[in-house]
Protein backbone atom coordinates (compact mmCIF):
# COMPACT_ATOMS: atom_id res chain seq x y z
CA UNK A 1 0.00 0.00 0.00
CA UNK A 2 1.12 3.47 -0.97
CA UNK A 3 1.73 5.26 2.37
CA UNK A 4 0.77 8.57 0.70
CA UNK A 5 -2.60 7.91 -0.28
CA UNK A 6 -4.90 9.94 1.78
CA UNK A 7 -1.86 11.81 3.38
CA UNK A 8 -2.53 15.34 3.67
CA UNK A 9 1.07 17.33 4.36
CA UNK A 10 0.59 21.74 4.79
CA UNK A 11 3.94 23.11 3.91
CA UNK A 12 4.22 26.33 5.66
CA UNK A 13 6.90 28.52 3.90
CA UNK A 14 7.07 32.08 2.80
CA UNK A 15 10.05 31.75 -0.10
CA UNK A 16 7.48 31.28 -3.04
CA UNK A 17 9.78 29.10 -5.22
CA UNK A 18 10.55 26.85 -2.36
CA UNK A 19 6.36 26.36 -1.70
CA UNK A 20 6.08 25.68 -5.31
CA UNK A 21 9.29 23.42 -5.20
CA UNK A 22 7.90 21.33 -1.58
CA UNK A 23 4.52 21.14 -2.91
CA UNK A 24 5.18 20.02 -6.55
CA UNK A 25 7.14 17.60 -5.29
CA UNK A 26 4.86 15.81 -2.47
CA UNK A 27 1.84 16.07 -5.33
CA UNK A 28 3.53 13.62 -7.57
CA UNK A 29 4.60 11.52 -4.98
CA UNK A 30 0.79 11.77 -4.33
CA UNK A 31 0.39 13.59 -1.11
CA UNK A 32 -2.59 16.10 -0.78
CA UNK A 33 -0.71 19.62 -0.24
CA UNK A 34 -1.92 22.35 1.66
CA UNK A 35 0.33 25.94 1.63
CA UNK A 36 0.63 28.42 3.83
CA UNK A 37 3.14 31.32 3.42
CA UNK A 38 2.56 33.08 7.07
CA UNK A 39 1.34 31.74 10.45
CA UNK A 40 -2.40 32.66 10.41
CA UNK A 41 -3.15 31.25 7.06
CA UNK A 42 -1.15 27.78 8.08
CA UNK A 43 -3.24 27.84 11.39
CA UNK A 44 -6.26 28.41 10.04
CA UNK A 45 -5.84 25.59 7.76
CA UNK A 46 -4.35 23.45 10.48
CA UNK A 47 -7.94 23.87 12.15
CA UNK A 48 -9.81 23.04 9.14
CA UNK A 49 -8.35 20.41 7.37
CA UNK A 50 -6.58 18.32 10.35
CA UNK A 51 -3.29 17.20 8.06
CA UNK A 52 -1.03 14.27 9.20
CA UNK A 53 1.88 16.03 9.25
CA UNK A 54 3.38 19.81 8.63
CA UNK A 55 6.46 20.97 7.22
CA UNK A 56 7.20 24.19 8.83
CA UNK A 57 9.96 26.80 7.84
CA UNK A 58 11.66 28.15 10.92
CA UNK A 59 12.00 31.99 8.75
CA UNK A 60 8.38 33.21 8.10
CA UNK A 61 7.31 37.11 8.64
CA UNK A 62 5.45 37.94 11.60
CA UNK A 63 5.23 34.56 13.47
CA UNK A 64 8.40 32.84 12.72
CA UNK A 65 8.13 28.60 12.55
CA UNK A 66 9.17 28.05 16.86
CA UNK A 67 6.05 30.17 17.90
CA UNK A 68 3.94 28.19 15.13
CA UNK A 69 4.68 24.92 16.70
CA UNK A 70 4.77 26.30 20.34
CA UNK A 71 1.22 26.91 19.60
CA UNK A 72 -0.20 24.11 17.72
CA UNK A 73 1.70 21.45 20.65
CA UNK A 74 -0.56 23.40 22.78
CA UNK A 75 -3.51 20.70 21.57
CA UNK A 76 -2.12 18.64 18.49
CA UNK A 77 0.90 16.09 18.49
CA UNK A 78 0.71 15.75 14.76
CA UNK A 79 3.83 15.11 13.26
CA UNK A 80 6.25 18.31 12.53
CA UNK A 81 9.42 18.29 10.57
CA UNK A 82 11.04 21.81 10.74
CA UNK A 83 13.19 23.66 7.69
CA UNK A 84 16.04 26.16 9.23
CA UNK A 85 18.59 28.01 7.03
CA UNK A 86 20.27 28.07 10.09
CA UNK A 87 23.44 25.45 10.86
CA UNK A 88 23.77 26.54 14.44
CA UNK A 89 23.19 23.88 16.83
CA UNK A 90 21.20 25.75 19.31
CA UNK A 91 18.42 26.21 16.76
CA UNK A 92 18.41 22.94 15.65
CA UNK A 93 17.68 21.55 19.29
CA UNK A 94 15.15 24.54 20.10
CA UNK A 95 13.10 23.40 17.27
CA UNK A 96 13.01 19.40 18.77
CA UNK A 97 13.02 20.87 22.14
CA UNK A 98 9.79 22.55 20.73
CA UNK A 99 8.81 19.05 20.13
CA UNK A 100 9.61 19.12 16.50
CA UNK A 101 9.97 15.38 14.96
CA UNK A 102 12.56 16.32 12.45
CA UNK A 103 14.44 19.20 10.94
CA UNK A 104 16.38 19.58 7.27
CA UNK A 105 18.41 21.87 6.90
CA UNK A 106 18.45 24.20 3.39
CA UNK A 107 19.49 24.07 1.28
CA UNK A 108 18.54 20.41 1.44
CA UNK A 109 17.48 17.59 -1.10
CA UNK A 110 13.77 17.63 -1.61
CA UNK A 111 14.00 13.57 -1.74
CA UNK A 112 16.05 13.59 1.80
CA UNK A 113 12.76 15.84 2.57
CA UNK A 114 10.41 12.84 1.35
CA UNK A 115 12.35 10.11 2.99
CA UNK A 116 11.93 11.84 6.62
CA UNK A 117 7.93 12.42 5.88
CA UNK A 118 7.96 8.94 4.82
CA UNK A 119 9.75 7.85 8.27
CA UNK A 120 7.89 10.28 10.68
CA UNK A 121 4.24 9.08 8.78
CA UNK A 122 5.64 5.64 9.90
CA UNK A 123 5.73 6.19 13.52
CA UNK A 124 1.96 7.43 13.73
CA UNK A 125 0.07 4.49 15.43
CA UNK A 126 -2.20 2.36 13.11
CA UNK A 127 -5.21 2.74 14.97
CA UNK A 128 -5.28 6.64 15.02
CA UNK A 129 -4.51 6.33 11.33
CA UNK A 130 -7.02 4.01 10.55
CA UNK A 131 -9.47 6.28 12.36
CA UNK A 132 -8.52 9.26 10.65
CA UNK A 133 -8.45 7.55 6.54
CA UNK A 134 -12.27 6.66 7.41
CA UNK A 135 -12.56 9.82 8.68
CA UNK A 136 -13.67 9.06 12.07
CA UNK A 137 -13.54 11.03 15.66
CA UNK A 138 -14.47 9.32 18.11
CA UNK A 139 -15.43 10.89 21.85
CA UNK A 140 -17.52 8.81 24.85
CA UNK A 141 -20.56 8.17 22.97
CA UNK A 142 -20.09 10.84 20.10
CA UNK A 143 -19.15 10.10 16.29
CA UNK A 144 -18.25 12.11 13.88
CA UNK A 145 -17.09 11.15 10.43
CA UNK A 146 -15.90 13.95 8.60
CA UNK A 147 -16.26 11.95 5.25
CA UNK A 148 -19.94 11.55 5.47
CA UNK A 149 -20.24 14.73 7.16
CA UNK A 150 -22.79 12.82 9.69
CA UNK A 151 -22.42 13.11 13.98
CA UNK A 152 -24.40 10.38 16.31
CA UNK A 153 -24.81 10.36 19.91
CA UNK A 154 -25.11 6.98 21.49
CA UNK A 155 -26.08 5.41 17.58
CA UNK A 156 -29.03 8.14 16.99
CA UNK A 157 -28.26 10.55 14.07
CA UNK A 158 -27.65 14.75 15.33
CA UNK A 159 -28.32 16.91 12.50
CA UNK A 160 -26.60 19.97 12.13
CA UNK A 161 -25.54 22.37 10.15
CA UNK A 162 -22.84 22.91 7.54
CA UNK A 163 -21.14 25.52 9.38
CA UNK A 164 -22.05 23.86 13.12
CA UNK A 165 -20.80 20.57 12.17
CA UNK A 166 -17.50 22.37 10.85
CA UNK A 167 -17.31 24.18 14.53
CA UNK A 168 -17.37 21.16 16.39
CA UNK A 169 -15.36 18.77 13.67
CA UNK A 170 -12.76 20.92 14.43
CA UNK A 171 -13.45 21.52 18.46
CA UNK A 172 -13.67 17.27 18.88
CA UNK A 173 -10.68 17.08 17.24
CA UNK A 174 -8.90 18.75 20.32
CA UNK A 175 -10.78 17.49 22.99
CA UNK A 176 -9.91 19.59 26.37
CA UNK A 177 -8.29 22.50 24.20
CA UNK A 178 -10.15 26.12 24.86
CA UNK A 179 -10.90 27.68 21.61
CA UNK A 180 -11.26 31.43 21.91
CA UNK A 181 -14.06 33.36 19.25
CA UNK A 182 -11.94 33.97 16.94
CA UNK A 183 -10.18 30.51 17.13
CA UNK A 184 -13.83 29.11 16.14
CA UNK A 185 -14.16 32.05 13.59
CA UNK A 186 -11.26 30.52 11.66
CA UNK A 187 -12.80 27.12 12.00
CA UNK A 188 -15.70 27.95 10.58
CA UNK A 189 -13.96 29.59 7.62
CA UNK A 190 -15.27 33.25 8.40
CA UNK A 191 -13.39 36.56 8.30
CA UNK A 192 -12.42 37.66 11.78
CA UNK A 193 -14.35 41.26 12.93
CA UNK A 194 -15.83 41.57 16.18
CA UNK A 195 -19.57 41.53 15.03
CA UNK A 196 -19.12 37.57 13.00
CA UNK A 197 -17.46 36.99 17.01
CA UNK A 198 -20.60 37.10 18.45
CA UNK A 199 -22.18 34.89 16.01
CA UNK A 200 -20.16 32.06 17.06
CA UNK A 201 -22.27 32.11 20.50
CA UNK A 202 -25.01 31.87 18.49
CA UNK A 203 -23.90 28.72 16.62
CA UNK A 204 -22.62 26.98 20.02
CA UNK A 205 -26.23 27.40 21.27
CA UNK A 206 -27.64 26.13 18.49
CA UNK A 207 -24.94 22.87 18.36
CA UNK A 208 -25.88 22.73 22.20
CA UNK A 209 -29.77 22.41 21.37
CA UNK A 210 -28.63 19.84 18.53
CA UNK A 211 -26.20 17.67 20.75
CA UNK A 212 -26.78 18.50 24.30
CA UNK A 213 -29.06 16.28 26.57
CA UNK A 214 -30.05 18.97 28.43
CA UNK A 215 -28.87 22.40 26.89
CA UNK A 216 -28.78 24.26 30.17
CA UNK A 217 -26.36 22.00 31.53
CA UNK A 218 -24.03 21.17 28.68
CA UNK A 219 -21.81 18.22 29.24
CA UNK A 220 -20.52 17.96 25.52
CA UNK A 221 -19.55 21.57 24.66
CA UNK A 222 -18.43 23.48 27.84
CA UNK A 223 -18.14 27.41 28.61
CA UNK A 224 -14.42 28.51 29.37
CA UNK A 225 -15.39 31.78 31.13
CA UNK A 226 -13.90 34.95 29.46
CA UNK A 227 -12.10 33.06 26.81
CA UNK A 228 -14.03 30.23 24.76
CA UNK A 229 -15.32 27.34 24.47
CA UNK A 230 -14.05 23.49 24.48
CA UNK A 231 -15.23 20.04 24.25
CA UNK A 232 -15.05 18.18 27.11
CA UNK A 233 -11.72 15.57 27.93
CA UNK A 234 -14.07 14.49 30.53
CA UNK A 235 -17.35 12.99 29.41
CA UNK A 236 -18.27 10.24 31.37
CA UNK A 237 -21.27 7.67 31.21
CA UNK A 238 -23.66 9.87 29.27
CA UNK A 239 -27.66 10.59 31.25
CA UNK A 240 -30.45 8.95 30.03
CA UNK A 241 -31.99 11.05 27.40
CA UNK A 242 -34.89 12.39 29.01
CA UNK A 243 -36.81 11.94 25.82
CA UNK A 244 -36.42 7.95 25.53
CA1 LIG B 1 11.28 31.27 4.88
Amino acid sequence: MGDQANRTILVVEDEKEMLQMVSDYLLALGYRVLQAEEGREAMKLFHREAPDLVVLDVMLPLIDGFEIIRKIRGFSSVPVIMLTARAEESDRLMGLELGADDYVIKPFSIRELAARIRTVLRRVSPIEEEQKLQGLIKLSDLVLNREKRTLSRSGKMVDLTAVQFDLLAGMMEHPGKVFTRSDLLALSGTALTEAYERTIDAHIKNIRKALEIDPQNPQYILTVRGVGYKVSDNITSPREDPLL
